[in-house]
């Protein structure tokens, strides 16, 4: 039976991906469906309530410069907000907030039943309608068909899901939810390559019975971070501190006491886990010398009791669990609420799938999130929002959507992806972009926002409000360009106080501002210069083009030398060991990969564009 007539766009599975999937495409004017297990658990974050972090902010940033619904929802369930590495250059700072469960879930419902030529249905998709190797449709548990031009596919952990504790193990696609075996076994008739991976979580706490007086309190930063370019402080809930405490030698021997009903080292599970997020029995064992761990004791929310301590991810059996929690300072009388387990899911090689994350052999079938390989919210919700783009492009007949590796770590997720595979959980680390101080938080809106507007992702709004910054900052750019200090100026003895050397000839402010240890606030705090922008975003990005213009361009630079090369062969047997200067890892990824143009050595994972200079300056002397 067709209950509706067709959709443009179906989207499967409303989790991080599915919600920034559908809200891209109905943004975009295609009629959408979401059709979802349960529509409580839209937007439900399966494992620590947090989103960003080094990496995955500069992700959620870009999916907000889009139009994407995640750095708002945080911005309203957002209950600690810090900037990390806020000391470091601003390539590397990025933002973190610990959320209250369910306020940010509510944020995303919110989105979700407000977004127009958006429709919801609560119900398994078991199948897919796939016609001359292309998709026209899903079919549910009880038989509804639902007819579209395309579907994009985030069933997370739900695929063949099995949950393990200890050796006991049973079906399920995350505690508390059903599998997805139905789709998970249609998928396996198609010409994909599948694999399984693994990941896994703590026992959940209840805080009445902590001691948080033995704990070191961590509070969130002040001024408080605020996540979207359309946020503000006002949005935020009650702020609240987490939780610092550690594991301890007894800890180690309870859980070196259970490895053998562990189904990690039993050989239970063989779906590799995440390497960045191993569980408490992979860490005591790979790291044998270390006496101890540090514990972050986080709220789930402001009215709930459940505490989640991040850190001690396991799925050894509950006895084993409930001991190794007692021994750790605080938690002495621990109760655990829900115990912790691993999860064990289909995952498909990604190499399988074109930039657009359409897949490779079924056309209008897109493939986005934790099925692609991927660990995590906010690496889900960047590709969601892409196949979700994608998908309602081609439903209109349009041209893709792609971005560069030196425009977002959006564009860079999806390369490693869709150029390497992965046979781990990947996660996004800023180390894994080139161009990394091209590609900074502050940013995102300047590099993506025009695109998404381009595209129908941005709306008259967040459009509005993006012009109005650009405008303010290229304003007080030009007014700090054509603005001079003269060696008597009045303000001079006030200046000298900030800088190394005292001026002695006339200055802009601008180059001032050029000076390490001169900031823009400073600057503007001295009488007859200031009081600049009161904004301090926009304030923000006008110190960073200044500071940074030399490095800005030199990456700009490397960027074109790149492109121009892009074509340029490499022989087949081309032996990169003989190039002076490169370290033996990029050897071995060079000559594991045989890339067949610098281009394509360009985008390996670890290839600098150092190494490929020399790569270039070696081609050009025997060439
Ligand atoms: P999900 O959030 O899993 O959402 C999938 C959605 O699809 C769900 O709503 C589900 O109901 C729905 N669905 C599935 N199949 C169907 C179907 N057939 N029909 C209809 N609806 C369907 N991430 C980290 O970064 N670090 C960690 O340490 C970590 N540990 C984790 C531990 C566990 C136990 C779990 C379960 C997850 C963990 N994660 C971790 C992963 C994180 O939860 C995911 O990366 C993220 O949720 C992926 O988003 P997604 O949208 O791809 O999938």
């Amino acid at each position: 039976m067709f209950y509706q007539q067709e959709f443009d766009v179906i989207v499967v599975g409303g989790g991080h991906a599915g919600t920034e999937a559908a809200l891209a495409a109905a943004r975009m004017g295609s009629s959408t469906l979401l059709l979802t297990h349960n529509l409580e658990t839209i937007g439900q974050m399966s494992c620590n309530p947090a989103i960003g972090g080094i990496g995955k902010g500069h992700l959620v940033k870009e999916i907000d410069a889009l139009g994407g619904a995640m750095g708002l929802a945080t911005d309203h369930g957002g209950i600690q907000f810090r900037t990390l590495n806020s000391s470091k250059g601003p390539a590397v700072r990025a933002t973190r907030a610990q959320a209250d469960r369910s306020l940010y879930r509510l944020a995303i419902r919110h989105a979700v039943e407000n977004q127009p030529n958006l429709t919801l249905f609560q119900q398994s998709c078991d199948d897919l309608i796939v016609e001359n190797d292309r998709v026209c449709g899903v079919v549910t548990q009880m038989g509804l068909k639902f007819r579209a031009k395309s579907v994009v596919l985030t069933a997370g952990t739900f695929l063949g899901g099995t949950i393990h504790i200890g050796l006991e193990n049973y079906r399920g696609g995350r505690a508390g939810d059903p599998p997805s075996l139905a789709l998970a076994a249609r998928l396996r008739e198609l010409p994909f390559r599948v694999d399984r991976l693994k990941t896994g979580t703590p026992a959940r706490l209840d805080a009445r019975t902590l001691d948080f007086s033995v704990m070191q309190a961590q509070p969130g930063d002040e001024p408080v971070p605020v996540f979207s370019f359309m946020g503000s402080r006002e949005m935020h809930p009650r702020q609240i501190s987490c939780y610092i405490t550690h594991t301890n030698e007894r800890t180690h021997e309870i859980i070196r006491g259970g490895l053998d009903r562990s189904p990690m080292f039993t050989g239970v599970i063989e779906g590799i886990g995440p390497r960045y997020c191993p569980s408490i029995e992979d860490k005591i064992t790979r790291f044998a010398d270390k006496s101890s761990h540090q514990i972050f004791v986080e709220p789930e929310g402001l009215n709930s009791i459940e505490v989640y301590p991040n850190g001690i991810s396991t799925s050894l059996p509950f006895d084993v669990q409930v001991n190794l929690v007692r021994s750790i300072k605080g938690f002495e009388n621990a109760h655990i609420i829900r115990p912790g387990y691993a999860i064990e899911y289909d995952y498909f090689d990604p190499r399988d799938l074109k930039q657009t994350l359409e897949t490779k052999f079924i056309q209008g079938l897109f493939f986005a999130g934790q099925i692609n390989g991927t660990t995590g919210y906010e690496e889900a919700g960047a590709q969601g929002l892409i196949a979700g783009a994608n998908a309602a492009l081609q439903a209109a007949g349009k041209e893709p959507l792609t971005l560069r590796r030196d425009q977002a770590y959006m564009g860079v997720l999806i390369d490693d992806l869709a150029t390497m595979g992965t046979k781990e959980p990947y996660r996004m680390f800023t180390s894994r972009a080139e161009y990394r101080l091209l590609l900074r938080e502050d940013n995102a809106d300047i590099r993506l926002t025009a695109v998404g507007r381009e595209v129908g992702l941005v709306d008259d709004q967040r459009w509005a409000a993006f012009n109005a910054k650009i405008e303010m900052v290229e304003q007080e750019q030009q007014r700090l360009r054509g603005q001079w200090v003269h060696p008597e100026h009045a303000a001079v003895s006030q200046l000298n106080e900030h800088l190394k050397n005292p001026i002695s000839r006339e200055h802009s402010l601008e180059e001032l501002i050029r000076r390490p240890e001169m900031t823009y606030e400073q600057l503007m705090s001295i009488e007859g210069i200031g009081p600049g922008l009161a904004d301090p975003v926009a304030a923000e990005q006008v110190e960073i083009q200044i500071k940074y213009a030399g490095y800005i361009t030199r990456q700009l630079d490397e960027i074109a030398k790149t492109q121009r090369h892009e074509n340029t062969l490499l022989p087949v047997d081309f032996d990169f060991s003989k190039i002076s200067g490169l370290s033996n890892e990029v050897v071995a990824k060079l000559s594991d990969a045989r890339p067949e143009t610098i281009g394509k050595a360009a985008r390996i994972s670890g290839i600098t564009p150092a190494a490929i200079s020399l790569l270039l300056v070696y081609l050009k002397k025997h060439g």
